[in-house]
């Protein structure tokens, strides 16, 4: 679709925050909104200022001369290839809803909906550190650990669209216990939670320095990686651990996969100095010497715009291919 006057709609329905963006069809963002997603105000309240959000982009999109072609969404959790949300901790209210057809019932438009993190990873694919390359592992961590794979240029979605947690890989079998039903997930130990937990675990060992200073509640991820930036051994010690684990999961993920590239994006992201180090040291040591000398452990480009201009992009791809179908229908006719 060329017209110059098209735009699509970016959503991503996080745990924390609502986003939207309007793009233009080379995929710059020419408006945004953010929102607290408030998911236990409940689920009709979540519906109706994701609808009143989405009205809100067109007014100003048709403000600017632009007429909205599609919606692309990205929601954490198990997101079945037709857009039913099938599970979601973050947002289990919306459990068993199919937001494809629901946003298209509301909006009259096309829509897409896809995993939070494989839309990230295809964000980065399209416009950020993932243009290089044809197939990598692009790892969000937030407050917890979610996963995107891009090979030969695709997002792998898998049999029904549910591919990709790659954060409820086991990495310590018997370990901390996992929302998802599992013991001992990549995410319970290298999530911004993961994080706190072992910091508030080695506190409670009676370990000293800065992190002791600090009552229970107040301990957060940003304040163990300030005190590891600023040498407290037991906050470097922390991270490191963090990243031995995220080195222990990325040997397994290479050696299966040959991949370019992992991608760190997320929240964490910010603390890659801390993690990209002991990372690439553990999964250099484990992985085969010729696949993990290639892979390149880099820090994600887009920030927090990834969700929704992978999304932005997975709806333009999703009605260009629909454009053509309909063009080559009317050629056979
Ligand atoms: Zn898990």
């Amino acid at each position: 679709m060329r017209n110059s006057n098209s735009a699509i709609i970016g959503i991503d329905l996080g745990g924390t925050n609502l986003r939207f963006a309007l793009l233009d069809m080379s995929g710059t963002i020419l408006i945004r909104d953010r929102q607290p997603t408030e998911i236990d105000r409940g689920k009709d309240a979540l519906l109706h200022r994701l609808t009143a959000g989405i009205a809100g982009i067109r007014d100003k999109a048709a403000g600017i001369g632009l007429k909205v072609r599609a919606i692309g969404a990205g929601a954490p959790g198990l997101i079945l290839k037709d857009g039913t949300i099938l599970s979601s901790v973050n947002l289990a209210p919306l459990e068993g809803l199919n937001l494809r057809s629901y946003l298209e019932l509301q909006s009259g438009l096309p829509v897409t909906v896809a995993n939070d993190a494989n839309a990230a990873a295809y964000g980065e694919k399209s416009f950020g550190a993932g243009k290089p390359f044809s197939s990598f592992l692009l790892l969000t961590i937030g407050t917890g650990v979610g996963s995107g794979l891009i090979l030969d240029n695709k997002v792998w979605t898998g049999a029904d669209g549910l591919a990709a947690e790659y954060g409820h890989a086991t990495i310590v079998p018997d370990g901390r216990s996992c929302p998802c039903g599992n013991k001992g997930c990549l995410e319970q130990y290298a999530s911004a939670n993961a994080i706190v937990l072992s910091a508030l675990e080695a506190v409670q060992l009676g370990r000293g320095g800065p992190l002791a200073s600090y009552s229970t509640g107040e301990i957060t991820a940003e304040t163990v990686a300030r005190h590891a930036f600023a040498g407290d051994p037991l906050s470097l010690e922390i991270f490191n651990e963090a990243g031995r684990f995220l080195g222990i999961a990325a040997a397994s993920i290479v050696n299966l996969l040959n991949i370019e590239a992992i991608l760190i994006g997320g929240g964490v992201a910010r603390s890659f100095g801390l993690l990209a180090g002991p990372m690439l040291r553990e999964l250099s040591a484990r992985a085969y010497n010729a696949i993990a000398a290639r892979v390149k452990i880099i820090s994600g480009a887009l920030g927090d715009d990834a969700g929704c201009i992978g999304s932005a992009v997975l709806a333009m791809n999703s009605i260009t291919r629909l454009n053509r179908l309909r063009l080559y229908k009317k050629q056979g006719e």
